[in-house]
């Protein structure tokens, strides 16, 4: 991967899309939302044939699943094949079905190269790509790795703003249950060695994207320098 690299990585709710497609959209890199193709997964098995669960370890996930996604922070959008998933990724039926998909170890290998794929194919000078195991798995050499976090209580309530349609049992559920499944495959929850940690129950949106704005350029690291 030649490009600049901020890896992102965060639970349900801290923030971490609108603040990546942000810190994007200023520094005019692209924006990766990786958890966008495990919910396009998990569309699938509900709804396309020949994508059963039980399969999915088995299946050639490179050859059958014609998974797309604009990495243009003002142009978002999911397909696959011919099927734009952009909003119907966000339903409960795929929020909740989703980790199911995510801790099949094949479904996660196949994820890791998909994801370096896409990021190799960007011609942008860089790319701010956020997900669970970005900065330990799939970038471990970013040049800047970040842990976004908030305590659970904000991210409770920034996520019942974003659902009109849950209501608060179901909102726990989506967000509380969903990073308990997801962090027995990947620990999300506590910055690996490089990873800075940025908290952002305290901060409103603009500053949390300062806050990842200025860790970038304390880096020193940008491109040309190299
Ligand atoms: O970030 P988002 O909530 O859209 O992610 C949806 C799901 O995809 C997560 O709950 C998790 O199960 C999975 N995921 C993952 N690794 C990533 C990104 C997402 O396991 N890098």
């Amino acid at each position: 991967m030649s490009q600049f690299l901020v890896a992102i990585d965060g639970p349900a709710g801290s923030g971490k899309s609108s603040v990546s497609k942000q810190v994007a959209r200023e520094l005019g890199f692209g924006y990766l939302d990786t958890g966008a193709a495990y919910r396009a997964l998990a569309w699938a098995v509900q709804h396309l044939e020949d994508f059963e669960l039980e399969q999915l370890p088995s299946k050639d996930l490179v050859a059958e699943f014609d998974y797309q996604i604009s990495l243009n922070p003002d142009d978002y959008w999911v397909r696959v094949g011919e099927n734009d998933l952009t909003a119907a990724i966000r339903t409960s039926a795929v929020a909740e079905s989703v980790s199911a998909v995510a801790r099949i170890p094949e479904v996660r290998t196949f994820m890791k190269a998909l994801t370096r794929k896409l990021v190799s194919e960007s011609t942008l000078p860089g790319v701010v790509v956020e997900g669970r195991d970005i900065t330990t798995v799939v970038a471990p050499d970013a040049e800047i790795k970040i842990l976004l976090t908030a305590s659970e209580e904000v991210r409770l309530k920034r996520r019942s703003a974003e659902l009109s349609e849950a209501t608060a049992a179901s909102v726990k559920r989506q967000v509380s249950e969903r990073d308990a499944s997801d962090s027995k495959v990947v620990d999300f929850m506590t910055p690996a060695p490089g990873v800075q940690l940025v908290d952002s129950s305290d901060l409103n949106f603009e500053q949390t994207v300062s806050a990842v704005v200025s860790l970038i350029e304390q880096s020193g690291s940008t491109k040309e320098s190299k």
